[in-house]
């Protein structure tokens, strides 16, 4: 374990000390840029330098994902009257492609922090011992300031982990060697659809478990609906029912459901929600408060309850996004440097995307939101079906909503579902974000014809005859 720590006194002579130290490396490690050289800062890592997002998260997932869609693009060829045959998606040699390119820049990371002079890299898991004061797997360390950014991890339900039977989470599946025949998601969230796509298309079968009877709950009711019955096409879907046993042998498992119903499986996916790492922290002893789900209680500005330590992304945020972790950290490090100015993130106009088959984004609030807050709003929808580049593209299934004030028109929400949903919702991010109204946005820019732009074009439109 490299050590740096040269400038101060120490506590206790076997007390290492720093000015800043910050705890994982996912988004955290973008807290200390080339602003910080005046100061002596530790960083401090339990596993792969980069967190989620690069190892077992966001880039892998979509990397897998983008491979799905070329898969599906062929398949598909047929209705472009292009002859072509899908010979088969080489899930080892994907797998191979995709860690090939991330694992070196999760290395390079590690090592770029170690070879920086005035950082320290601690390998190993940290939890307090008191007051800014840590473990570090025997090491005792002690900074002025710490941010922590721990993270999160996937949950699993005690029917699964009483099992003694071997599961899946999206930190492990992509790295399987083979794609299961029959392939068990328990769970209908945004990672349980994208790997649900992500396997599907790899020529696994898909059965799909939730405890309420539409995917994507969270989504706006519409999107939720409709992306249901998308996937009722190619998944085997059991919703409505909780999974209340476990049971078989590896390779072969049974899951029996609360309404009686069985199904078998050769491997099973659990994507059941992610709970902050807080937990493994013995934050007591540092005073830091959590909220009751195991969320570190921070203010506006990333502060926790306890004298010098901030925290940010998903052991904190009522939104675990990335795009949301990294502001966060752009926050924290800004407030770090400027005590006397500081800034928020704020969460109220955060977008989403799923990366299934068809994509989602939605940004803002939902129909069903408005609805029971008694908000009154228009809505505007148009199909891909509508607009020439969806004729291009043979009509796929999905459309554009927008939710809008009756009388200001000032955007409310908007929701996407259907091909580049991701990059679509951008325009309707920035009207949103910088106050323009929905007729300023009809109106005031060129749309490009015939882009598939056109789609939030005619649903801006819809939005005023409405
Ligand atoms: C499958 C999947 C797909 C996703 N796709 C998207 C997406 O498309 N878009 C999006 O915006 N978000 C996506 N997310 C969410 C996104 O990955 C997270 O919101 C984001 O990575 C959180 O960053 P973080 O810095 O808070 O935590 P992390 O990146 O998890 O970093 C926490 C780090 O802390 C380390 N650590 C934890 N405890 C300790 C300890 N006690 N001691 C030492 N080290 C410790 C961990 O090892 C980890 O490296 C996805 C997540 C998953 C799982």
């Amino acid at each position: 374990m490299p050590v740096v720590g040269h400038r101060r006194p120490a506590y206790a002579p076997e007390m290492r000390q720093h000015d800043l130290l910050v705890l994982g490396t996912g988004s955290g490690n973008m807290v200390v840029d080339d602003s910080f050289t005046d100061l002596d800062v530790a960083i401090v890592e339990q596993h792969r330098f980069g967190g989620t997002c690069l190892n077992v998260g966001c880039i892998p997932t979509k990397m897998l994902a983008h491979t799905a869609e070329v898969a599906d693009t062929v398949r598909g060829a047929g209705r472009f009257d292009v002859d072509a045959q899908l010979e088969r998606v080489r899930w080892a040699d994907v797998r191979d492609r995709v860690f090939g390119r991330l694992d070196p820049i999760a290395e390079d990371g590690r090592k770029g922090r170690q070879d920086t002079p005035w950082i320290t890299v601690y390998t190993g898991h940290a939890r307090f011992t008191g007051p800014r004061t840590l473990d570090i797997d025997g090491v005792a360390v002690r900074a002025d300031r710490i941010v922590l950014a721990a993270g999160a991890r996937p949950l699993v339900p005690p029917p699964v982990a009483e099992s003694g039977l071997p599961y899946e989470t999206s930190e492990t599946i992509m790295g399987i060697d083979t794609p299961p025949r029959r392939l068990a998601v328990l769970g209908g969230g945004y990672i349980a659809a994208e790997l649900a796509h992500v396997l599907h298309s790899a020529g696994s079968e898909i059965v799909m478990i939730d405890k309420v009877e539409r995917l994507l709950g969270p989504q706006d009711e519409t999107v939720a609906a409709e992306f249901t019955e998308l996937a009722r096409e190619r998944y085997d879907l059991r919703l409505g029912r909780e999974l209340t046993e476990l049971s078989g042998e590896p390779g072969a498992l049974r899951l029996a459901f609360d309404d009686g119903s069985t199904t078998t499986a050769d491997m099973l996916l659990v994507a059941v929600g992610r709970i902050p790492n807080s937990d493994r922290l013995d934050l007591d002893a540092a005073g830091v408060q959590t909220h009751d789900d195991g969320r570190i209680v921070v203010d506006a500005h990333q502060r926790t309850s306890a004298d010098g330590v901030w925290a940010l992304g998903d052991i904190c945020s009522p939104v675990q996004l990335k795009h949301v972790a990294n502001r966060e950290a752009e926050v924290v490090r800004h407030n770090l440097r400027h005590p006397e100015d500081l800034t928020s993130a704020g969460h109220d106009l955060v977008p989403s995307a799923v990366f299934t088959q068809p994509q989602i984004a939605g940004v803002g609030a939902t129909e069903q939101e408005l609805r029971e807050r008694g908000t009154p709003y228009r809505v505007g929808t148009a199909r891909y079906s509508d607009v020439a580049y969806g004729w291009a593209m043979e009509d796929p299934p999905g459309f554009c909503k927008i939710l809008a004030d009756p009388g200001s028109g000032a955007l409310l929400g908007a929701h996407l579902l259907g091909p580049q949903a991701a990059t679509l919702i951008q325009p309707l991010v920035l009207a949103m974000t910088l106050d323009i109204d929905a007729a300023t946005l009809l109106k005031r820019p060129y749309w490009i014809h015939p882009a598939l732009t056109e789609v939030v074009k005619e649903a801006l439109g819809a939005l005023a005859e409405d």
